[in-house]
């Protein structure tokens, strides 16, 4: 309600400002060489409620590009085009404890699939799983529905991040071509990786990720327009990957400390929500040892405390 939305309001510039001090103790990605121009001390924050009434405070206006944060759309649209048993065919349901680009487990499930769809390896199966004939047909159908599901129609791709990493992902790529070899990758794995390496390159603000957030926090339908663009089930699978594997390797960690589903990348974005209610972007680049926002965490759990939003 427009009342809680105010309470955030007057609160959160002197949050975000506290939060921010913890960037120094971060250090923003460096193996994408084009990430590690990103601000390090900016934070920025937007809460957006169903009644289109909003918070924000910070460098909320920063554009950055989604990283790893596309992946649980990518999922979602796999799901839509190929249905449960088409996608958990290609890829597990189970956290892995490792980094998120990790090949550690690749080969101990057999028949060598995924472990989850939000690591590197999960979600570049995920990418081959996207319909279409070609991988400009794949690539635009994921990107019409980021614009659908963020209400902007604007979302285009950060080419030079694109292009710097699609140049140094040579762990990315082994990865696909040891996932060939598995006989988990459908088509040509440069095809399959450019699909990935695009939709990761995909550039927006808090406001976009808070906007596609509030679509999984009502069950798929978007609340300002009415619009159903997702299937609830596959916003309930979406969510319980979040909950389980959102944060990489620190989603135990951030269950406990703010208790609600969320997706990190290394760009520093946060998308979490509080289901039923808000849907939340944060953005701060300098991330901690895990590859998430040192000051976006710090901020969604001094968030989740004051309002008592964690789920459990
Ligand atoms: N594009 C990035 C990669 O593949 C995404 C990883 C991330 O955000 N954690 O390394």
């Amino acid at each position: 309600s427009p009342i809680e939305t105010d309470r955030i309001q007057s609160l959160l510039p002197h949050w975000v400002e506290t939060s921010r001090q913890r960037s120094s103790q971060g250090k923003v990605a460096a193996y994408i060489p084009e990430l590690s121009k990103s601000p390090i001390d900016a934070l920025g924050v937007y809460i957006l409620g169903a009644d289109g009434t909003s918070a924000s405070a910070g460098d909320y206006n920063l554009s950055f590009t989604m990283q790893s944060i596309s992946k649980v759309f990518t999922l979602i649209l796999a799901l839509m085009d190929n249905g449960e048993e088409g996608v958990f065919s290609k890829v597990g349901m189970e956290p892995t404890g490792d980094n998120f680009n990790s090949m550690l487990k690749l080969e101990l499930v057999q028949p060598g699939i995924p472990f989850n769809p939000l690591i590197n390896a999960g979600a570049i199966v995920i990418s081959s799983l996207i319909s279409g004939h070609s991988n400009d047909e794949k690539s635009s159908r994921i990107l019409n529905f980021f614009r659908e599901l963020s209400g902007n129609d604007t979302l285009t791709y950060n080419f030079d991040v694109y292009r710097s990493e699609s140049a140094t992902a040579h762990l990315n790529r082994s990865m696909a071509y040891f996932l060939l070899d598995n006989g988990v990758l459908q088509g040509e794995v440069e095809d399959v990786l450019d699909v990935y390496f695009r939709h990761c390159a995909i550039n927006v603000t808090c406001a976009d990720l808070a906007r596609m957030a509030l679509v999984l926090a009502h069950d798929g339908t978007d609340p300002l327009t009415g619009a159903a663009l997702i299937p609830r089930r596959y916003v309930q699978i979406a969510k319980t990957f979040m909950i389980t594997c959102g944060m990489y390797n620190a989603s135990g960690e951030f269950a406990i400390q703010v208790g609600l589903p969320a997706k990190s990348g290394v760009s520093g974005g946060i998308l979490t929500m509080v289901p039923g209610r808000y849907g939340i972007g944060v953005v701060g680049p300098a991330l901690n040892r895990k590859g998430n926002s040192i000051a976006g965490v710090h901020l969604l759990e001094t968030l989740s405390r004051e309002f008592d939003w964690s789920l459990f």
